[in-house]
């Protein structure tokens, strides 16, 4: 059996290499390497894809979410809402700005942002500007809700879809959109490892408003909102490179099968993990299609660190995301304000484990990993 890595990437591209250096190999004969018809191609095509009007690349996920930020105009001390529970980006580019994170707690079922938390924060903090709500592991955070809580208190609203390009929310009245393309602004990543990964860094944001989407793109290159040499903004140099958008392009085509080949190892997981009493399988919300960037357990007997060294003992990887919630992280604590509970983001830090998610995992693997954990627990 081939040794099972948490994201096993060079299987996924055995399948699609010869493609992959062709197109390389014709960007580089064109000598369009910045800007120009590839960044273009993929632009359009993600665009179609996910049902966002506007999609702009960027160098990477961060500065997605930097330059979106940006985009809204705010002063420095303006306030902007996170959940504690998420990857630090999230958190650090408001920071970055000298903006001022309110963390928020999330909820133990749908490791999102915990709703029935807006009302009472913004009662404690009149002057929410914005907030980013995390689409986390792969499946979205209830919009509904969120949005109402936004346009009652003028909120802007950026999605941070860096793990769940993909899934849908499905709203109340049946509609249903991509996440990412819900609030006024939406991000994503294209790390490798993410569900859409190139093999470097990338990133993009979604808008659908005209005038956003000026102001982002011009943030992006240099601050020039309307002609070249012009800087009427302060913006920063964040660019798709054409050799990860030709990539992309391939990658894109196959995305719904990665989706699928997720979605059947994660139901596999659950099947084969259901009966465990020290176990919680991942919950798929009413409102939301789930795309399993990870597959995150909860182990409910107090052993989840004594489970990862069990495992590791067979070759088997796993991963803590995260082991710390962001107000328990050195850089963010003093932002603490302990007339908001997150006690949930503190519990689940104890008790997550994400087992091996990709798209190549083969029987031999899936069925040995399932073996261990039921000798582990059982
Ligand atoms: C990966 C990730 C990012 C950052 O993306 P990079 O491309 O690595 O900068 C931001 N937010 C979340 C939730 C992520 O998982």
């Amino acid at each position: 059996m081939k040794p099972i890595q948490m994201v096993d990437l060079t299987a996924q591209i055995e399948d699609i290499k010869p493609q992959i250096l062709e197109k390389i190999s014709e960007i580089l004969s064109s000598s369009h390497y910045i800007k120009g018809n590839y960044v273009s191609e993929f632009q359009d095509q993600l665009s179609q894809y996910i049902q966002s009007k506007y999609v702009l690349g960027c160098a990477n996920g961060t500065d997605a979410l930097q330059v979106a930020l940006m985009a809204l105009n705010l002063k420095p001390g303006d306030k902007v809402l996170v959940p504690s529970w998420t990857y630090v980006a999230s958190a650090e580019v408001i920071a970055l700005l000298q903006l001022k994170p309110v963390f928020i707690d999330v909820c133990m079922k749908s490791f999102n942002l915990d709703v029935s938390q807006l009302d009472l924060i913004s009662e404690i903090h009149r002057d929410i500007k914005a907030a980013i709500p995390v689409h986390l592991y792969g499946q979205s955070a209830d919009m509904e809700p969120i949005l109402a809580w936004a346009k009652e208190h003028h909120v802007a609203i950026i999605e941070d879809n860096a793990q769940a390009i993909g899934a849908k929310y499905r709203f109340s009245n049946g509609s249903e959109k991509f996440c990412g393309t819900i609030g006024d602004l939406g991000t994503t990543s294209f790390f490798p490892s993410k569900n859409l990964g190139t093999y470097g860094d990338g990133g993009a944001i979604f808008c659908n408003k005209a005038d956003l989407f000026q102001q982002i793109s011009g943030i992006c290159d240099h601050g020039q909102l309307s002609q070249k040499y012009i800087h009427d903004i302060v913006g920063v140099n964040s660019r798709l490179d054409a050799i990860h958008a030709g990539i992309l392009t391939i990658k894109l085509t196959h995305l719904d099968e990665y989706i699928a080949s997720r979605r059947n190892l994660a139901s596999f997981y659950t099947n084969a993990l259901n009966d465990i009493d020290a176990i919680l399988t991942p919950q798929t919300m009413d409102y939301s299609s789930h795309v399993y960037h990870q597959y995150t357990l909860k182990i409910l007997d107090g052993r989840r660190d004594e489970f990862q060294k069990f495992l590791l003992s067979h070759q088997i990887p796993s991963m803590i995301y995260y082991p710390k919630p962001l107000h328990q992280q050195p850089a963010y604590h003093t932002e603490y304000d302990d007339r908001i509970s997150l006690a949930n983001s503190e519990q689940l830090s104890q008790e997550v484990i994400s087992l091996p998610m990709h798209t190549h995992m083969s029987d031999d693997q899936r069925n040995f990993i399932i073996e261990k954990i039921r000798k582990f627990f059982v």
